[in-house]
């Protein structure tokens, strides 16, 4: 038996990255896992296929989540598939990077949207089911730019800094349900998402990072896996960097 055996989680935005390795981590913990991805069926199928080899139980579920409705209707089709929802990982996200001066509204509004009210989205629908269950786990991937505010991100910045405070105000919400609350904050991981970035100021992200290294998602999905378990049941509220030690 594995930590997570007889949950069940869903998981935003597990096609690819950070999403599809956070997936894999807790399929292999035991959990039963709901794979959502936007647009990249086929990437969500090969998550799904790669638990199934490993011995895991997984389905692949469409769904924008920054809109409500759809949100709404991933987590129905969750709970249909697997009876109950006990980890809700938050990890659909976006970027439309410029300095604001150029940054259209359109970008502004796509990035908070993707980012932000899709935490709200799924929360929402997922808290009703884990507070009958008196059990549940809601665990929001922001970032080291929500903490720490990053030139040229000012939409995704804000977004992750909206979902630190969406997390301390659910903790405090939910926590007499038993359903914690927390956020993890990623550094620098090489994905789809950061390829252009890293490249260009790979030197700088590694001078600043007393480990010497980039990220792994497999760094991130280890830091989920534990606070989806039983030994992260009197932790809530709180915002774990998993960057290397770059914001200090
Ligand atoms: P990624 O490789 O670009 O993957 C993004 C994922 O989000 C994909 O699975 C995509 O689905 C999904 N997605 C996007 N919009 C969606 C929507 N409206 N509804 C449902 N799913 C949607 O990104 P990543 O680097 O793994 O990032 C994952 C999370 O970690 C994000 O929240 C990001 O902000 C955060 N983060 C990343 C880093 C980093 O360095 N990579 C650092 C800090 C925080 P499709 O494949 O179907 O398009």
């Amino acid at each position: 038996m594995t930590a997570l055996t007889e949950r069940t989680a869903l998981v935003t935005g597990a096609s690819r990255g950070i999403g599809a390795a956070i997936a894999r981590r807790l399929a292999a913990e035991g959990a039963a896992v709901a794979v959502n991805y936007h647009r990249n069926a086929a990437a969500a199928a090969e998550v799904v296929d790669a638990i199934a080899a490993g011995g895991g139980r997984a389905v692949a579920i469409q769904a924008d989540v920054s809109n409500l409705a759809e949100a709404t209707e991933l987590i129905k089709a969750v709970q249909k598939e697997f009876g109950r929802l006990d980890i809700l990982v938050n990890n659909a996200g976006t970027t439309r990077d410029n300095l604001i001066m150029m940054m259209k509204e359109e970008d502004w509004d796509e990035v908070l949207a993707t980012n932000l009210k899709s935490a709200w989205n799924c929360a929402k629908v997922a808290a009703r089911i884990m507070m009958k269950q008196r059990h549940g786990r809601i665990i929001n991937i922001t970032s080291v730019a929500g903490v720490s505010g990053n030139a040229g991100q000012s939409n995704y910045a804000a977004s992750k800094a909206g979902m630190i405070g969406l997390t301390k105000s659910l903790a405090k919400e939910l926590g007499p349900r038993n359903i914690t609350v927390n956020a993890v904050a990623p550094g620098f991981v090489p994905t789809d998402l950061t390829q252009t970035l890293i490249a260009q100021i790979e030197e700088s992200i590694l001078a600043m990072t007393p480990l010497k290294r980039l990220g792994a998602a497999e760094d991130v999905a280890g830091l989920v896996a534990f606070l989806a378990g039983e030994d992260a049941s009197f932790i809530t509220g709180q915002v774990i960097s998993v960057d290397g030690g770059m914001v200090l």
